[in-house]
């Protein structure tokens, strides 16, 4: 049984990632920005809401996350495990995940960080533009996320670092490369 989660900046590949190495594990990868995404394209009452602070880059409130987070981990697919990717994201989150898992008296096993430098992250952020179309890549707005990485998100690595959670990965390079380090180092933090 694996509880996994994945933090990274916009343009990491962390849903890539968070993909290949869910699939090692036989867990499902869970997706907070794949959901909304979801909601959005089919205008359901939360997509319809969180669409703005999509658009905009910024996060959607914390009481609409951890709700759609809470309502996920309740799930039969994810009780033996996850990787949850992109969630939590604010001090806020990190606290109400804790509650979720402790009421369901489960624990995290590891949290991978995913690591690559601004200049990178910029330029496959273009690139996914015209791959994807994704309505927030456009540089004002990727910006925008990448700001609000560093400024609310990056910390959390500290936090669940004290907690002698993190597995760290240079995102840097080809992606099967970064899955197959990824996948060997928490499989030696998980074993050691
Ligand atoms: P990226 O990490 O590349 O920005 P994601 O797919 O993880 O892409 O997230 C896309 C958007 O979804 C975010 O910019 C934000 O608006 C929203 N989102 C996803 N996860 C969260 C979260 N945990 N809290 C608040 N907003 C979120």
């Amino acid at each position: 049984m694996t509880r996994l989660l994945i933090i990274g900046p916009p343009g990491s590949g962390k849903g890539t990632q968070a993909e290949q190495i869910a699939r090692h594990f036989s867990i499902p990868a869970v997706s907070t920005g794949d959901i909304f995404r979801t909601n959005v394209s089919q205008q359901t009452p939360l997509g319809k809401e969180a669409s703005k602070y999509l658009d905009d880059g910024a996060y959607v409130p914390d009481h609409l996350t951890n709700a759609l987070v809470k309502e996920r981990l309740l799930d039969p697919d994810v009780q033996g495990g996850f990787l949850l990717d992109g969630y939590p994201r604010t001090a806020l989150q990190v606290a109400e995940l804790d509650d979720m898992l402790a009421s369901l008296g489960h624990r995290l096993d590891a949290v991978i960080e995913l690591r690559a430098p601004d200049a990178e992250l910029e330029r496959r952020m273009l690139q996914r533009a015209k791959e994807q179309g994704r309505k927030d890549d456009t540089v004002d707005v990727f910006r925008r996320r990448l700001d609000l990485y560093h400024r609310e998100t990056h910390e959390l690595v500290a936090v669940y670092a004290r907690r002698g959670l993190v597995v760290s990965v240079d995102g840097s390079g080809e992606p099967g490369v970064i899955t197959e380090l990824a996948i060997a180092a928490v499989v030696k933090f998980l074993t050691t």
